[in-house]
């Protein structure tokens, strides 16, 4: 149901397109009774805000709705984001194939500081994304936008066929949202590259003997996901890159977008080759890409630096 109190139409949007804007009061405003609360006793939230209570605000396009409000995110952010996710919306359809994009328009929630806030970016039970602001270095609220919208945009495979609790897929889906993000959006300053070169960010754990296998990766995903997510993240994004520049791109989306559970048999089978050999060849490919990577070892030890309180998942402790 449509309760705006005030809304107006912006100028036409950076591509031309016509993106509207709506402020919304999110309590009606009675400023002499605010002030007689907290003038009789104290009021959470009293006194916080000169500027007056939070509003919400919003952004829409014709794929997206982003939305927060005024204690959480600017109106240029929000313009920003829907912009962006524009543009992501067109690159991903042409990753993956028009006819894989949902018929509906995607939610956004822009939810605040990260350090404020446990969890991290993320994508509901509703299909809503759900995304926190770092830093300015970090990619701002946008870091990890790319990457959440490719799953975003396969939430309705994944109800489809509840492929989330097929074996490997959240392997095959964490892998293929960075796998394609990389892709769509090089110039991203987020987790888990930053400003550093993907391959050699991905390809110095395998370097320094501080990789995980694959197939532990995929056996245990729930368990070391997010606890090794340092490693995890651009060692499953390269496993997929892998494929793709050794089978082809449609190889890597006949996997993913699989209409029968993901085994390791269903695999081998469209790749004509054993998962444990992929991996062999997997791990030979990328030590090959670091190599290759000028001033890597050098690279790598700047990212570990800059970095030096991350956890690391070790053999014989973690997995
Ligand atoms: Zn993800």
């Amino acid at each position: 149901m449509e309760t705006d109190s005030q809304s107006r139409e912006a100028q036409a949007g950076r591509h031309g397109r016509r993106v509207r804007r709506y402020v919304r009061q999110s309590h009606p405003a009675r400023p002499g009774l605010i002030a007689a609360l907290c003038s009789i006793t104290l009021v959470a939230g009293c006194g916080e805000d000169p500027a007056g209570p939070a509003v919400q605000i919003f952004a829409d396009s014709e794929h997206f709705h982003f939305q927060s409000t005024s204690a959480l995110a600017t109106q240029a952010e929000l313009d920003e984001g829907i912009s962006r996710a524009e543009e992501l919306w067109n690159a991903i359809g042409t990753f993956v194939g028009v006819g894989r994009l949902p018929n509906r328009r995607i939610t956004v929630r822009l939810d605040g500081d990260k350090r404020d806030r446990n969890g991290g970016d993320h994508i509901d039970d509703r299909g809503v994304v759900h995304l926190l602001r770092r830093g300015p270095a970090f990619g701002g609220y946008f870091g990890a936008l790319a990457h959440e919208i490719v799953h975003a945009l396969r939430y309705d495979y994944w109800h489809q066929y509840d492929s989330w609790s097929w074996p490997n897929f959240p392997f095959l889906d964490e892998g293929f949202a960075e796998f394609v993000a990389m892709q769509v959006d090089p110039a991203k300053t987020g987790f888990p590259y930053y400003w550093f070169n993907p391959d050699v960010v991905a390809g110095h754990w395998l370097a320094r003997g501080e990789s995980i296998p694959p197939a532990t990766l995929r056996d245990r995903h729930r368990e070391l996901n997010t606890k090794c997510e340092h490693q995890a993240y651009p060692l499953r994004a390269y496993w997929l890159l892998y494929i793709e520049q050794s089978w082809g791109r449609q190889a890597v989306l006949d996997i993913v977008y699989a209409e029968v559970p993901t085994t390791d048999e269903f695999i081998a089978n469209v790749l004509g080759q054993d998962i444990e050999q992929v991996d062999d060849g997997w791990a030979a490919w990328l030590l090959s890409r670091y190599a290759a990577a000028p001033g890597a070892d050098a690279e790598a030890e700047e990212f570990r630096s800059h970095f030096d309180g991350i956890y690391v998942c070790r053999v014989g402790t973690d997995f």
